[in-house]
């Protein structure tokens, strides 16, 4: 299990390091921002969604390794996906996250998701890892205001 979370702690170092879909999206036809006061992150959604499908998305923003690094993991997996698959899929990320840690929870079938799977120990990086997630669904849905984890 320690082989593993360090495996898991490199993705995340790694995504934080090198963000994939980091950067402004001009032709974006939806977009949101979410805001954690409790760790200080910020994050700004661009999404571009056509017939159903996110064709593609991009963010901006600041925040701790967790944050940056579910933001960018996010992207990379709803990226050609469609909105209810999107929505799905992070029915089923809230769901792991905020489990009981004690319990062994089996992770196939969550892809790069299972990376978070440690979070389920600290409940104040259950908002971090799911700021990007909920950003997401605002964007979707163009609510218009700012999504805070509060
Ligand atoms: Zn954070």
């Amino acid at each position: 299990m320690d082989e593993l979370r360090e495996l898991y702690q490199q993705v995340i170092l790694d995504h934080n390091k090198s963000p994939r879909n980091f950067g402004e999206l001009a032709q974006a036809n939806h977009a949101a921002e979410g805001y954690n006061p409790l760790c200080g992150d910020r994050i700004h959604l661009f999404l571009i969604v056509a017939n159903g499908v996110i064709q593609d998305l991009r963010f901006t923003g600041q925040g701790c390794a967790i944050s940056k690094a579910s933001a960018s993991i996010m992207t990379s997996l709803v990226k050609g996906k469609s909105t209810a698959e999107a929505q799905e899929l992070f029915s089923k990320f809230l769901q792991l996250i905020t489990s009981d840690p004690t319990r062994a929870v089996d992770l196939s079938g969550f892809d790069r998701l299972a990376v978070f799977a440690g979070v389920r120990e600290f409940p104040l990086r259950v908002k971090c890892a799911s700021l990007a997630w909920h950003t997401l669904m605002s964007a979707l849905a163009d609510s218009g205001a700012v999504v805070t984890t509060e």
